[in-house]
């Protein structure tokens, strides 16, 4: 396999969070909970899932390849036209379609340090060079930095609003600070995956998709893998200006949103109730997780997410080994350059209790 692409033989694979049945039959523990991927404990409403349900009548037909419907009623939500939204499956959509579509060899991408795995690998993968800027004391995107790093050769910069996995976010007037110092010749792309949570914690919380308008080459995604519980089916979009959206939708595979999840989405997007609730359940389980950790003594890094990011105070590999043999399934930051830190999706109430109860025992049989 030596005449494989350069940048992708010497690629490491994303590493997902360990399935629950893995982990069962690894460890011989019956109940696993995983905490590990930042889904909603909520699931999908009940809405969406008739919905995607009602779809199977006609799975021996493709879906609709442009997904007419449900890029128009996005293109409403936005207040944009429908030639500007690029479906997705999942948010990973797009923000792929973004790196083959404007970085070739030899060229440059910038991104964040401690930021979602996924830029790098895209980056490596086109035989770019990813260059990895560092973050302020409080692990936030440095902004300024980032924005002095751009060069001539620089084709997309990333900006995670809020980040995965820190749970740190940038605030409106830096963030269009930001934009307008980024040239003509780079796509600016704000990943807003966990938008909804943010906006629902964080008041200077900013909508990039506002600003479409002035900025042509802005690139805004968004996924209904978080809030709206859809992480299984696979369904996400950008938003950009109609030039970059017609190159986006040049690479994007045919019929890459399955009539299932286009059904999903939709119905997702009009269940306010189930989005309340999801938001609600989010805010009391990053409240008793915090008031868990403050108790034990541990550090975090304050999140607008719907996950927490903590400091386990000596190798978190260890700790995280620890979880797994209670059957509590949490994502090591190691790869991150975080060794001391675990993730821990926020859960339901009693998944939040079991954590910190395992984390008691974990943390003394560590020591
Ligand atoms: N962006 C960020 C910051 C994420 O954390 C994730 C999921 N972990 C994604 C994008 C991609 O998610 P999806 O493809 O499910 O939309």
């Amino acid at each position: 396999t030596d005449y494989a692409a350069a940048g992708v033989r010497g690629l490491a694979p994303y590493k997902p969070g360990k399935p629950v049945a893995e982990l069962q039959r690894e460890y011989g523990v019956a109940d696993a909970i995983k905490l590990a991927s930042n889904e909603n404990p909520l699931g999908a409403s009940p809405r969406a899932r008739e919905a995607a349900a009602a779809t199977l009548d006609e799975a021996g037909i493709y879906p609709d390849g442009g997904g007419f419907a449900l890029r128009g009623r996005i293109a409403d939500h936005h207040g944009v036209a429908a030639e500007q939204v690029t479906l997705g499956n999942g948010s990973s959509d797009p923000l792929a379609f973004a790196v083959e579509v404007f970085v070739t060899p030899g060229d440059e991408v910038v991104y964040s340090a401690h930021a979602f795995a996924l830029y790098p690998l895209l980056t490596q993968a086109a035989g770019a060079r990813g260059v990895e800027v560092p973050t302020t004391a409080g692990y936030g995107h440095d902004l300024e930095a980032m924005a002095a790093a751009i060069t001539d050769r620089t084709r997309v910069v990333f900006v995670a609003n809020p980040n995965n996995p820190t749970g740190t976010r940038v605030g409106a007037s830096a963030l269009r600070n930001f934009l307008e110092r980024v040239p003509g010749h780079t796509l600016a792309v704000v990943d807003e995956a966990y938008f909804e949570y943010a906006r629902d914690l964080d008041s200077d919380y900013p909508d990039a998709s506002a600003w479409l308008a002035e900025f042509p080459n802005l690139l805004v995604t968004r996924t209904f893998s978080k809030l709206h519980g859809l992480a299984g089916l696979r369904v996400g979009y950008g938003l950009s200006s109609p030039a970059v959206a017609d190159l986006l939708n040049r690479v994007r595979p045919p019929f890459n949103v399955n009539a299932p999840a286009q059904a999903a989405a939709l119905a997702a997007m009009d269940d306010a109730e189930h989005l309340a609730a999801s938001l609600e359940a989010n805010r009391e389980g990053m409240a008793q997780l915090e008031a868990g950790l403050r108790e034990r003594g541990l550090d975090w890094i304050p999140s607008v997410g719907n996950f927490l990011t903590f400091d386990t105070g000596g190798d978190a590999g260890e700790v995280h080994e620890a979880l797994l043999r209670q059957g509590v399934i949490l994502r090591p930051m190691g790869e991150y350059g975080l060794p001391r830190h675990l993730r821990a999706t926020i859960g339901r109430t009693a998944d939040n209790e079991r954590l910190l109860t395992a984390l008691d025992r974990a943390l003394a049989e560590t020591g």
